[in-house]
């Protein structure tokens, strides 16, 4: 069992889409183990985005992600990190196949969404950056007993 870090970016919020992307993870048969809306300040998203601080497009990221705030979710279940990165599909909307999240519901790569974790160990890391200290929910289902 793997849980991965979801966050529900500004656009996803102004656009009234976060019941549509939150149906598609539970659709999945993901459990939500934890989610809380969060605005992001300079430090956290500095931490989480240093693997593009270098960029040209960094700056706007940074307001982007601070235009409103974000939902940030854990998600639960069999190899979660790699079945989320496939529910929301290429970083560039224009490369994400339709009936993705960026597929189906994004225009262009400076608002994309969503995030999810890209691996279990950045898995690790992201959940304890956005739900230190508070722990994750460990709740069981009837349904997954038919697993
Ligand atoms: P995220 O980490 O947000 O889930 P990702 O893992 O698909 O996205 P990363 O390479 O981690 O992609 O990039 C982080 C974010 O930086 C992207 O979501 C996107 O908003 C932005 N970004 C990445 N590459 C570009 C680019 N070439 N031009 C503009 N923005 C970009
Ligand atoms: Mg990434």
């Amino acid at each position: 069992m793997q849980t991965t870090l979801i966050l529900l970016k500004p656009d996803t919020i102004e656009r009234g889409l976060i019941g549509n992307v939150i149906s598609r993870i539970e659709a999945k048969w993901l459990q939500i183990a934890w989610m809380k809306m969060i605005q992001l300040d300079n430090d956290i998203i500095n931490e989480h985005y240093a693997h593009i601080a270098d960029k040209p497009f960094f700056p706007a990221i940074v307001k982007y992600m601070q235009r409103t705030p974000v939902i940030a979710i854990a998600a639960k279940g069999k190899n979660a990190v790699l079945v989320v990165r496939s529910l929301i599909w290429a970083t560039n909307p224009l490369d994400a196949l339709p009936w993705t999240v960026r597929g189906d519901l994004a225009l262009n790569i400076d608002a994309n969404i969503i995030h999810a974790s890209d691996s279990e160990e950045n898995a690790e890391i992201e959940l304890k950056r956005f739900f230190k200290g508070e722990g994750i929910f460990e709740y069981s289902r009837l349904i997954d007993e038919v697993l």
